[in-house]
């Protein structure tokens, strides 16, 4: 063996998560339970914080899991929940492959069963193929529920009377009979072998938190064992991202939230980035990560970073951003020619606009 830098390249990734689902199903309760055990579980350690969407390390999932994840058994790096629920920003949220979210968490409230919207999440996902798992939502309020909070399902299953286990598994075999109808084979997550045949479908309470540590569990599992390769990214090769949204902000006029999924990008990075005419060609001025609570009475409600990598949610403060739209995608130049970087971003938006097209 030689003395020469022998490390490795690549790097695996956070997968991306976003929430689908019909109206008051729970998608917004839900990510804000996941964000509320993940800052609890993580006062001990660091926690990045990140614009527009919510990192949940390994270490933190394991200790939210318990005894269900033993953190050896994984070498990605957590989740990363994308923060706005919901189809619009899932469809209008798009990668170079197709989807931004590499996996999906459709949410069912199971008193309602399913609605229109959730058909319609449904098709999107399959349309995508997307991998995703059903939350079935709402377990506590099953008439006679014993809640166990942040309990995993199986223990507080176990809790409740015969009575009330019947009523949730009723409903429960009424979701997997609605995803069966709709050509998806789907099974409560313990039974599934193969999460690519089979959609796993994991009992839970955004109030409670009964069921989230299966859930995150479950969302890790999947993506340790099926996204593994996707997530092979070149850590240190130039940023390509998403626009989630474009925002003034004050002291640094219009900055852009975007959502890195591959490479890095730097403080003095040259960006392009697609806007409502032409790509945009502009000098990053300041990469922006919102600043933990404590401190923002004092200050600015961000702070300046000199680099992330994916993936990642950021703030980009930059000149000539007026043009630019949620949605577009974002790549940086670095040491490429800047013709190639604008021409992949010209046709990446022409494809954005074909699908725009067809789903109109
Ligand atoms: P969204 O429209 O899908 O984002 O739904 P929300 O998260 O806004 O939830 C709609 C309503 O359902 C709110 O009043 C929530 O408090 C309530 N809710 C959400 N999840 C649960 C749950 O697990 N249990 C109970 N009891 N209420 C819930």
């Amino acid at each position: 063996m030689s003395n020469t830098d022998t490390r490795d390249p690549t790097s695996l990734r956070t997968p991306i998560v976003a929430v689908l689902g019909h109206v008051d199903h729970g998608k917004t309760s839900l990510l804000d339970k996941i964000r509320g055990s993940a800052v609890i579980e993580g006062e001990a350690g660091a926690i990045t914080q990140h614009i527009g969407a919510t990192a949940v390390p390994l270490d933190i999932i394991s200790s939210i899991a318990g005894d269900l994840v033993d953190p050896d058994d994984f070498d990605l790096p957590g989740l990363l929940f994308i923060d706005t629920p919901g189809h619009h920003s899932f469809t209008t949220l798009r990668s170079r492959g197709g989807a931004l979210a590499d996996i999906a968490i459709l949410v069912v409230d199971v008193n309602d069963g399913f609605q229109p919207q959730t058909l319609e999440a449904l098709d999107i996902l399959k349309r995508s193929q997307t991998p995703f798992i059903v939350a079935a939502n709402k377990i506590d309020t099953v008439p006679g529920w014993n809640a166990n909070e942040d309990s995993p399902i199986n223990d507080t299953y176990e809790s409740q009377s015969d009575r009330v286990r019947s009523r949730l598994d009723e409903s429960l075999y009424e979701i997997i009979g609605n995803l069966s109808d709709e050509e998806f084979s789907a099974d409560l997550y313990w039974r599934v072998q193969n999460f690519q045949r089979n959609v796993g479908v994991v009992p839970v309470s955004a109030m409670t938190g009964e069921g989230v540590p299966d859930l995150l569990t479950v969302m890790m599992g999947l993506s340790q064992r099926y996204m593994k390769e996707e997530m092979e990214i070149d850590v240190a090769g130039p940023g390509v991202g998403t626009v989630l949204e474009v925002k003034e902000e004050k002291g640094f006029g219009k900055t852009i939230d975007i959502v890195l999924y591959d490479g890095t990008i730097k403080a003095d990075d040259t960006i392009v980035v697609g806007g409502q005419n032409d790509p945009i060609v502009t000098e990053v001025r300041a990469l922006l990560q919102p600043r933990p609570l404590a401190e923002i009475r004092t200050e600015s409600r961000f702070e300046k970073v000199d680099e992330v990598s994916a993936a990642s949610g950021i703030k980009i403060a930059a000149p000539e951003l007026g043009d630019a739209m949620a949605g577009a995608p974002v790549r940086v130049v670095r040491d490429r020619p800047l013709e190639d970087v604008i021409q992949e971003v010209r046709a990446e938006l022409a494809d954005i606009a074909v699908d725009t097209a067809e789903e109109g």
